[in-house]
């Protein structure tokens, strides 16, 4: 029932194009830097290419971002600003097909998690966002509140569609200007976006696409006239950029990374738990900040539970991603494969107990069997690093305190899941666990009206709900920047 707009026949991955340039100032333009392949992930192959920029393309860009916020953008209405996001997101929703196939072959998910959850969930967000924009008097930050100015905005690979949304959609209805930069394995998906921004008729300017690599993220959010840094990615490249702007005044946003606990006591339904724990660890790959990573489970039942548990991932299926029946996709990069599987070598050097699928994988491409590590101990790399692909670390509890006490032995804190039939334990559990998204009783579901975001080093300042939005306004107790 998203589909605001019909979805017309879509065009098929033929009319994936061999070259894609960046968006700057409402135009495509050429970048001064190299021009770089992307790699389709299920075959190992060159899948297209695109143009890359330079510095001196980010500061053209930032640039154009702020002429477009001085003239334009804050002068136009909240109603009007709602009117073009609404535009985007239906252009979204019109283009969903199109857009599933171009982000499964560029970032190697299975095409029925793009179909149905990143692409929908992208039009959701600039849905939701477009009816804040007339509304941001409603936000408790004075009768009106102003935007910052210019965003920097820098993504990773793992959801490069619907981080795109999730960090252009509120910022655009405070009343920002953007300039975003995509990971430099999947910048596609953010380009055929930037096409449906272009036929909303958003003014130039308003929205700025740069593609590169981390020197083109550091040299963005570097840039001395941002008012505003919204990064996500990893804990390490959040730390230095969090070190890089102390003391700029900048507001700075990091959604960074996770190694989330899936708790199972033993009075959980079974079935259910079981299907949240599949979802928590195998959905996207397991390439997902607030995986629930490791599973928590209570001594009386860890036994027989890990056995149902193995016996229902033996039946996912590992295979090509634009296959409707794949439910584990390709690993997006080389890079990525190969962190996986150094860290799961530690796990059994270690001595934990491994168990794998014993599902065919595909002779080409970057695949993993879904992996189960059970017997691990908490001091193991397995249990403390984020591994970001489908590798589950088990490890057993006798009491909530217990299950409280190594839920939280982590330096992350993103998510958590609880699964019990005791409402009171449940709500209790909550309160103790030291995670910015709880979820009772279910895994991984999102609502662009909940805000979502970490403690400790999973990041500060959250996206989505009004939290998100007041993330892009200055409030009426905050003193201005420009000291108006
Ligand atoms: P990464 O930090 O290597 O890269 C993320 C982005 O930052 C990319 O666009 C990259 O080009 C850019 N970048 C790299 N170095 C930079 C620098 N010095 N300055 C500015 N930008 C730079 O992370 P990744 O490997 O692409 O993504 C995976 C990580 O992202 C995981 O750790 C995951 O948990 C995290 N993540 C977090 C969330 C969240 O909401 N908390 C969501 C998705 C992914």
């Amino acid at each position: 029932d998203w589909e605001y707009a019909p979805a017309p026949e879509s065009p098929s991955i033929a009319a994936l194009k061999d070259r894609y340039l960046p968006f700057i100032d409402g135009k495509f333009v050429e970048g001064h830097g190299d021009d770089v392949k992307t790699i389709d992930p299920s075959e190992g192959e060159p899948l297209t290419s695109y143009s890359t920029v330079t510095t001196e393309d980010v500061d053209t860009a930032v640039k154009a971002a702020r002429r477009a916020y001085e003239r334009v953008w804050s002068r136009t209405s909240g109603a009007d600003r709602g009117k073009y996001l609404f535009r985007i997101a239906r252009g979204i929703a019109e283009r969903a097909r199109e857009l599933a196939v171009v982000e499964s072959l560029d970032n190697g998910k299975p095409i029925k998690e793009s179909r149905d959850f990143d692409v929908p969930t992208a039009a959701q967000h600039f849905f939701y966002h477009a009816g804040w924009a007339d509304k941001l008097h409603h936000l408790g930050l004075g009768p009106e509140p102003r935007s910052l100015g210019v965003a920097g905005q820098v993504i990773p690979w793992n959801f490069p569609l619907l981080m795109a949304a999730w960090k252009i959609a509120p910022a655009l209805a405070a009343g920002n200007t953007v300039v975003i930069k995509p990971a430099e394995t999947t910048p596609l998906s953010i380009l055929v976006l930037a096409e449906i921004i272009a036929d909303a008729d958003l003014p130039p300017g308003v929205v700025n696409i740069v593609t590169g690599a981390g020197g083109i993220g550091s040299a963005l959010v570097n840039h001395p006239d941002l008012d505003k840094v919204a990064f996500t990615g990893s804990t390490a490249v959040g730390r230095r950029i969090a070190a890089e702007l102390a003391g700029t005044g900048r507001k700075v946003t990091l959604e960074l990374g996770g190694k989330g606990a899936n708790i199972v006591f033993e009075d959980a339904a079974q079935d259910q738990a079981i299907e949240g724990i599949v979802n928590g660890i195998f959905f996207n790959q397991g390439q997902v900040c607030c995986a629930g990573s490791r599973l928590l489970v209570q001594e009386s039942i860890a036994e027989e539970f890990l056995d149902r548990l193995k016996a229902r991932v033996e039946t996912l299926r590992v295979g090509h991603p634009l296959d409707k029946n794949t439910d584990v996709g390709a690993i997006n990069s080389t890079m990525q494969l190969n962190k996986i599987n150094e860290l799961t070598e530690a796990g059994i050097a270690e001595g934990a107990e491994v168990w794998r699928s014993s599902c065919p994988l595909p002779d080409k491409g970057y695949y993993v069997a879904p992996t189960i590590f059970s017997e691990a101990t908490q001091s193991m790399r397995i249990a403390r690093e984020e591994i970001f692909g489908p590798v589950l670390t088990t490890v057993t509890f006798r009491t909530p305190d217990e299950a409280i006490a190594k839920a939280n032995n982590t330096p992350y804190g993103l998510s958590a899941g609880i699964w019990t039939e005791k409402g009171s334990r449940a709500m209790g559990m909550a309160a103790a666990l030291r995670a910015g998204v709880i979820w009772d009783n279910t895994f991984n579901r999102f609502d662009p009206a909940a805000s979502f975001g970490g403690y400790k080093e999973s990041g500060y300042g959250r996206e989505g709900g009004p939290s998100g939005m007041a993330a892009y306004l200055h409030s009426d107790d905050e003193p201005l920047a420009d000291g108006k």
